[in-house]
């Protein structure tokens, strides 16, 4: 177990949450397979240990953005089928084809990929990436049958082997939302366009954690999930708990330091805050460079299991918490949790007072602050 030392600063990652949670959603899904989302180091929680915790719960998939991000798991050991699907010119696709990368294609990658394969004398197994309403990556519906066309050719040809046709949704976490529907119609669109090319692959996949929880329709043969996976909730009206799921980090520190101040102290930088009342004030060491949100005001904190709101400017190394008039209780070396294990304190509610969501909470806890698996 970790020593207390390592936990004055600390995101501890619960792998048996996170196995908990894939088992969880592939029992949702079932008989569709299971992708989990790894990239940006496993959305905080590191690529390895989440990809190891989600490999032994039974995920068929892992997905990264970059290739990059892909090659480290293989140089780590992993074995797993893994699709990377954001290019840049610089991406090494000969290496990615060694490793048994899978490569999403939006469009101007196939010729470079194609090219790679041809020069390794090996097929490069890929995804082709239909762009159904998200206005992000992914081919546009009017360039799908050239893009088609294409990859058809350079299968012929031995170069590439097309294992699936994916695209991403933009609003399944707000569930009543007819966007999601007009995505599913123009996917199963570009699914019979592929097949007048003779492009059937055996992958059909689109749904994110929030469809994966919330449409079956939107199923298909394999889901692509991440946040859930790590136990935050993607609904607004949801929590964790409501999902059946677990939070995979709890974020805790201890207290650096209390201290009377006077009514009209004002607090940190700027002096947005002042108290009203003679009170008491506790210094925790995480600030913005540990991904703690620089605008976050009156975000939630438990210390020794109570309560408590954060006041004033989140600074790069600290934040300060109004203890209130009456509790003198608590003493430097206190625990303090910023969210998730016991704490009732959700991600979501630090996105909340910061105006942004729990993914973006949870993926930029920094460097600075060591991970300590249990
Ligand atoms: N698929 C793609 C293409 C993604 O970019 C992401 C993450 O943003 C996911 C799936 C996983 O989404 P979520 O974390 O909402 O499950």
């Amino acid at each position: 177990p970790p020593q207390p030392a390592t936990l004055e600063r600390a995101a501890v990652i619960d792998a048996a949450a996170i196995r908990h949670n894939v088992r969880t959603i592939a029992s949702y899904v079932h008989p569709a397979k299971v992708m989990v989302a790894v990239k940006a180091e496993g959305y905080g929680h590191g690529a390895l240990t989440s990809a190891q915790a989600a490999l032994d719960a039974g995920a068929d998939w892992l997905g990264t953005a970059h290739v990059s991000e892909a090659l480290a798991l293989r140089e780590a050991g992993i074995e797993a089928p893994i699709l990377a699907w954001l290019h840049t010119r610089g991406t090494d696709f000969g290496r990615a084809i060694s490793e048994h990368i899978d490569l999403g294609i939006s469009g101007w990658e196939i010729h470079p990929v194609a090219e790679a394969a041809e020069s390794l004398q090996r097929p490069a197994r890929v995804h082709l990436k239909v762009d159904t309403g998200l206005g992000r990556n992914g081919c546009t519906i009017e360039d799908w049958p050239e893009l088609l066309r294409i990859a058809a050719n350079y299968q012929e040809r031995g170069l590439i082997s097309i294992e699936g046709i994916f695209t991403h949704l933009a609003v399944a976490d707000e569930p009543d939302r007819r966007e999601t529907d007009a995505q599913l119609d123009l996917y199963r669109h570009a699914l019979e366009v592929a097949q007048e090319h003779r492009i059937v692959p055996d992958l059909r996949h689109v749904a994110n954690t929030p469809a994966a929880l919330s449409r079956p329709d939107a199923h298909f043969d394999m889901v692509r999930v991440g946040v859930g996976v790590f136990g935050q909730s993607p609904f607004a009206d949801r929590t964790t708990e409501d999902l059946g799921l677990r939070p995979a980090m709890e974020l805790r520190t201890s207290v650096a330091n209390v201290k009377r101040v006077p009514a009209g102290q004002g607090i940190s930088y700027g002096l947005t805050h002042r108290v009203d009342q003679p009170t008491t004030l506790a210094l925790i060491p995480m600030g913005y460079a540990d991904g703690i949100p620089r605008v976050a005001v009156h975000a939630p904190v438990c210390i020794n299991g109570r309560r408590y709101q954060s006041v004033g400017r989140v600074a790069m190394d600290q934040f300060v918490v109004d203890l209130a008039e009456l509790d003198t209780e608590v003493t430097v070396g206190d625990e303090v949790v910023i969210f998730g294990g016991d704490s009732g304190i959700e991600a979501a509610e630090w996105a909340a007072a910061a105006g942004t969501n729990n993914y973006e909470i949870i993926t930029r806890i920094g460097e600075r602050v060591p991970r300590v698996i249990v």
